[in-house]
């Protein structure tokens, strides 16, 4: 009974858990996955070919034939296949080709090099207008600047959780040139940007110094952002353990009690005695069994860095005015290029990011300034 989640725990298939927990190793496939294991195997060198059903046929790298023992692999994503063809690796996550296949990816870290492509235009043409709120001021029309090109390092990494439903996360950390954090997403893969291979308008040697400022960063970010996963893991694994304790502990109490009406029952016993041995010979099972629950739900979170990106990206400068009667103030910000996303433009006043800027007195500031 209670028994049957706590077997299934490595497994990939199997029901749905409650809400509540994250969603993973289910029975729905992930497409996060299939677009890592793609990506993997093209850096790593495969030739990826579609087969029949969504299967793919993998013609594999030297290094990968020589790890696998193997020229070509077909690999099954759907995880609700009954069968798999002959020799081919089933290979939802958590399966064990799954792990094969993210063990080989996390041997080490491949490093590639981007560009990001520009969007064009390169800005809304409404420049800040969308993300900046106004009031007693008119925006002017906006002017991007000419467009350069600045160094940014993207870190991939899976964060697993071992311990009851184990558990895997893709994040990928963009950092800037200064090894300042831009920013973090639970993706494959740098979200929402097309990118052309090589380093465009960028030299390829970097100071040593540079890297490992670069590698620092990333790595407080990451252990950061494991332990924030790592809080909300452990209330969502609390509830699971908390359940299966209750079941265990429904079922002893249930056969406790059996036990001492089959003891009542008996004549011409020493009742006493009897019952005291058994009652004592379950609770030791049921504190065994419990102890085991709560070492098999116990959580540990592991960090590993599977890719290294460097990255040629779009950036430039939107110039916009803002006008109130006599009142005309050039506001400036950096675009995103490859998004077409302006960042929020400085207040004048006290240079932090603006969500709202006002009018004040003769001047411009940004809410905070305008009241203080
Ligand atoms: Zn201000």
């Amino acid at each position: 009974m209670s028994h049957a989640k706590g077997k299934r725990a490595t497994g990939a298939r199997g029901s749905a858990p409650a809400p509540a927990i994250p969603r993973g190793e289910t029975a729905i496939e992930q497409p996060e996955w299939r677009a890592f294991v793609g990506r993997w195997l093209a850096i790593a060198g495969c030739a990826v070919a579609d087969a029949p059903r969504g299967d793919w046929q993998v013609e594999l790298s030297p290094t990968l034939q020589k790890r696998w023992r193997r020229q070509h692999v077909r690999l099954v994503f759907d995880p609700a296949r009954p069968t798999v063809p002959r020799g081919a690796w089933f290979s939802a996550p958590g399966s064990s080709a799954g792990r094969r296949i993210l063990e080989a990816a996390l041997a080490e870290p491949a490093f590639t090099r981007r560009t990001a492509l520009a969007q064009v235009p390169g800005a809304p043409e409404d420049g800040f207008a969308g993300l900046c709120k106004v009031r007693g001021l008119t925006w002017g029309s906006a002017r991007l600047g000419p467009v350069r090109y600045e160094r940014r390092v993207a870190f991939h990494a899976v964060i697993t959780r071992w311990g009851g439903l184990p558990w895997q996360e893709q994040w990928v950390v963009l950092v800037g040139e200064g090894g300042e954090v831009l920013e973090r997403a639970q993706a494959p893969q740098v979200p929402d940007v097309r990118p052309r291979e090589g380093l465009y308008q960028m030299g390829e040697e970097l100071e040593p110094a540079l890297r490992e400022r670069w590698l620092q960063s990333a790595r407080e970010t990451l252990e950061a952002l494991a332990r924030e996963r790592e809080r909300e893991w452990e209330s969502a694994v609390g509830r699971l353990r908390d359940a299966e304790l209750e079941r265990l502990g429904a079922f002893f109490s249930a056969r406790i009690e059996e036990e001492e009406d089959r003891l009542r029952r008996r004549v011409g016993h020493d009742e006493h005695e009897l019952e005291h041995g058994d009652d004592t010979s379950l609770k030791v099972e049921w504190e065994r069994r419990a102890g085991e629950v709560r070492q098999r739900w116990e959580m540990r979170t592991e960090i590993r860095l599977w890719g290294l990106e460097e990255w040629s990206w779009p950036v430039a400068d939107l110039e916009q005015e803002l006008k109130a009667g006599a009142v005309h103030v050039k506001l400036r910000g950096p675009v995103d290029v490859a998004r077409g996303r302006p960042a929020l433009p400085a207040c004048p006043n006290c240079g932090a990011p603006a969500e709202m800027l006002v009018r004040a007195h003769s001047h411009v500031a940004c809410a905070r300034c305008a009241t203080a």
